[in-house]
């Protein structure tokens, strides 16, 4: 399922974090324990009446000491106006209407985005402070919404009008049949490159940041094998070439992208070896619970011989241990080598991404698994597994029911996500396992 984004700008000290932490509060989604990967505050999934988004703070992205404010927002919009569905644009009402404030807001309303302006640190309850009206010069088709973020006040006027500005689930559905790839990779990589080479030369070009559209950035493809369409994220950066060096900008942009896709290609430069920056973009898509591809692009540049594969192979899955799971393909943009494999690669891993499995099965495999290997005990309590049933799909979600979570021990996890793997393949996504004793509480794992 790949949810609508909406983005939080506005300048530094308004109360963006403030707002981000009071709406996601506790509700944060599945965290898994994966090592070398971090999950940071910009960027989770919440639900309001019935329907869930991806909230992004902007202003998580980093600012540079020497850079002027105004070059640090317009970094954040044209992020937003290029990746978000809805954008919340906040002011401070202790701070008035600055400069800066009337400059993006203008880009935000060329670009045609639908913009909530929020007011915030309207922290007294009953009337409203004059200054507030002030915010109404910028000229939005949205009404201005008070909020205190501290207080919690106004945010759930504000998060009314998210849903209602959201897309309708009915206008996704229609793109349904297409499967949504979001190319990632650090800068340089040929995310740009592998996509013309899909597309052939004739894709759309985006000329400046107020003009761009989703369109613009996302492009389809209809050929034998399917129908797809592709999340660039490399898109405007030709515009922003200095902003998008800043690393968290670069992620963060990767993060609404695999958010909004089904499969995830992870493109790792081969001539450069797998990174620290490609262990944390790949962890995005594992932490999503997206299906994934590693694709080593650039292989005509490097030297090689009949181990490279092989030995290439082992590098990624010496740096992406969590993702071994992933199948990895050896591709040139500059050649067109294996391009046309990479169709099979993403329909498969679409599959296994949506694949159900009857409890019946389930129930065979664990009792066989438990047969085989005996459960974990500890002073004489013995963990117990009852039952195992799949609760969904995208990714493949899996409750076992036992006796003692306690006694669950990763290891064992592990050995029953193994086991899955071996009976049922599930190639190229992650698997979530959740741990349910009998008489408690979910726990997630
Ligand atoms: P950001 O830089 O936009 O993410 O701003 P923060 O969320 O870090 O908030 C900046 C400062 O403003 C912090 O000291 C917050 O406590 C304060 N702040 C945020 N929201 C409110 C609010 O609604 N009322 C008041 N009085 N202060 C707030
Ligand atoms: P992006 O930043 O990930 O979009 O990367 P680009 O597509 O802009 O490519 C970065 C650079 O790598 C460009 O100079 C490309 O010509 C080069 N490049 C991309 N793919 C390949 C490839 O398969 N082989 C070689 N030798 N160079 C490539």
């Amino acid at each position: 399922m790949a949810y609508p984004v909406v983005a939080i700008v506005g300048r530094p000290n308004v109360g963006k974090s403030t707002l981000f932490n009071k709406i996601v509060g506790e509700k944060v989604a599945i965290v898994e324990n994966t090592p070398g990967v971090t999950r940071d505050r910009l960027y989770r999934e919440t639900s309001w009446n019935g329907r869930t988004f991806a909230l992004v703070d902007t202003g998580g992205i980093e600012r540079k000491a020497d850079d002027p404010i105004f070059k640090y927002m317009r970094t954040q919009t044209e992020l937003a106006v290029e990746m978000a569905d809805v954008i919340v644009f906040m002011t401070d009402v202790t701070a008035g209407v600055t400069a800066d404030d009337r400059e993006v807001s203008k880009m935000m309303q060329k670009s045609g985005k639908p913009v909530i302006p929020v007011v915030n640190k309207v922290d007294g309850v009953g009337t409203l402070p004059a200054e507030f009206y002030e915010f109404y010069e910028l000229g939005f088709d949205n009404d201005l919404i008070a909020l205190s973020s501290v207080h919690g006040s106004g945010t759930g006027d504000l998060l009314d009008k998210i849903v209602e500005l959201l897309p309708d689930a009915g206008e996704n559905e229609e793109q349904d049949d297409f499967i949504k790839v979001a190319v990632i990779g650090k800068p340089n990589a040929g995310k740009s490159s592998i996509i013309n080479r899909i597309l052939g030369e004739n894709r759309l070009i985006v000329s400046d940041v107020a003009g761009t559209t989703r369109d613009a950035v996302d492009t389809r493809k209809e050929n034998e094998y399917g129908k797809y369409i592709f999340i660039d994220t490399a898109g405007i950066r030709r515009q922003s070439r200095i902003e998008d060096r800043i690393e968290k900008y670069s992620v963060l942009r990767a993060k609404m992208a695999v958010e909004r896709a089904q499969v995830c290609l992870i493109m790792i430069d081969a001539a450069e070896g797998v990174t620290e920056q490609d262990e944390k973009i790949a962890g995005l898509a594992h932490e999503a619970g997206k299906a994934s591809v590693i694709v080593v692009n650039k292989w005509d540049a490097v030297e090689k011989n009949n181990g490279s594969v092989k030995k290439f192979t082992e590098e990624v899955y010496r740096h992406l241990a969590y993702m071994s799971y992933a199948p990895v393909i050896f591709v040139s943009a500059k050649t067109g080598l294996r391009v046309e494999k990479l169709y099979e690669l993403i329909n498969r891993v679409d599959m296994q991404h949506a694949m159900r499995v009857t409890t019946g099965m389930l129930n065979d495999l664990l009792s066989d698994a438990v047969a085989r290997v005996q459960p974990p005990s500890d002073k004489g309590r013995y963990l117990k597994l009852y039952y195992m049933v799949q609760t969904s799909t995208r990714p493949p979600e899996f409750v076992v029911f036992c006796n003692n979570s306690e006694l669950f021990h990763f290891s064992y996890q592990r050995y029953i996500e193994n086991r899955l793997r071996e009976t049922f393949g599930f190639e190229g996504t992650p698997i979530r396992l959740i741990i349910r004793q009998k008489g408690d509480n979910a726990q997630n794992v």
